[in-house]
């Protein structure tokens, strides 16, 4: 019989073996084959995110960087790049921060959280300005603000459109009220370019919260959306604390804010550039 006899391939590990050694028994997964998406929970494999990197159940676009953005954006080699060397100030001297920065310079290869220029998507030419979330959270900083302004200001001078993809967790705390102070000096200057008659696309990704959310993200004049990007300006456990009422699941999600009116169109990663072309050769 032997029927409830323990089997041969349920092998007991002896007691010396040295811990960190793989059970040559236990089925093994390659490392980073699958991933599982942050949005519908749902896991996948990895070579079918492909170079959008998008979750194929749900349409989630995962979180990229600058660089990257562009490279699927941008026609090849059109993007000339702007202020990317203006001088990185410390007004609080805020413990930590000179070398937090430097830090996520080295990892993102970036100056700033920010990558602003000018390029030709479809042959049009275009203002563009991408955040990177993975610079400090990609929070606004007076140089964040800055960049911005000025790429505010030369597509003004130069009656250009604009368009700028954000992707922010809100005001840069290391630099206090300084960092607040560019939501006012950015919509200044995205107000200037509207009264030029100029076109304004925003290009909300996953995050875009705080103070982004709350000044130039929200200013343009057509607002498109990742699906499920996360989008809001307080987190939801302050609202919920706040006003002391449970909050829908799919709140601050870019689905519920269509429903709701905030902005125009949810747009898939892969859909994105033929959309901006559109809407580039429509305005032109
Ligand atoms: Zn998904």
């Amino acid at each position: 019989m032997g029927l409830f006899k323990k089997r041969e391939y349920i092998r007991i590990v002896p007691s010396h073996a040295k811990p960190g050694v793989a059970d040559i028994n236990k089925p093994s997964v390659p490392d980073k084959m699958w991933e599982k998406c942050p949005s519908c929970h749902k896991p996948l494999y990895r070579k079918k995110l492909g170079v959008e990197r998008t979750c194929h159940h749900c349409g989630y676009g995962f979180r990229i960087g600058a660089k990257e953005r562009l490279s699927l954006i941008v026609d090849q080699d059109s993007f000339q790049e702007w202020d990317n060397n203006l001088s990185f100030s410390d007004p609080l001297n805020f413990p930590g921060y000179m070398e937090k920065f430097k830090q996520a310079q080295e990892t993102t290869g970036l100056d700033e959280a920010v990558i602003t220029g000018k390029c030709k998507i479809g042959g049009f030419e275009t203002v563009i300005g991408v955040m990177d979330s993975q610079f400090i959270m990609g929070s606004m900083s007076q140089l964040v603000g800055e960049k911005i302004t000025r790429a505010f200001e030369k597509a003004t001078e130069q009656k250009l459109p604009i368009i700028l993809f954000t992707a922010s967790g809100g005001a840069r705390m290391q630099e206090g009220i300084l960092s607040l102070m560019q939501m006012a000096k950015v919509s200044g200057a995205v107000k200037t370019h509207s009264e030029a008659g100029l076109l304004y696309i925003t290009v909300l990704t996953d995050p875009t919260t705080g103070g982004v959310t709350a000044s130039f993200a929200m200013q343009g004049d057509i607002i498109l959306a990742e699906p499920q990007a996360l989008i809001g300006f307080a987190g939801r456990r302050v609202i919920e604390q706040t006003i002391r009422q449970q909050l829908p699941e799919d709140f601050q999600r870019a689905e519920f804010l269509l429903e709701h009116g905030f902005i125009d169109k949810i747009v898939l990663r892969k859909d994105l550039r033929a959309t901006l072309e559109t809407l580039l050769m429509l305005h032109k």
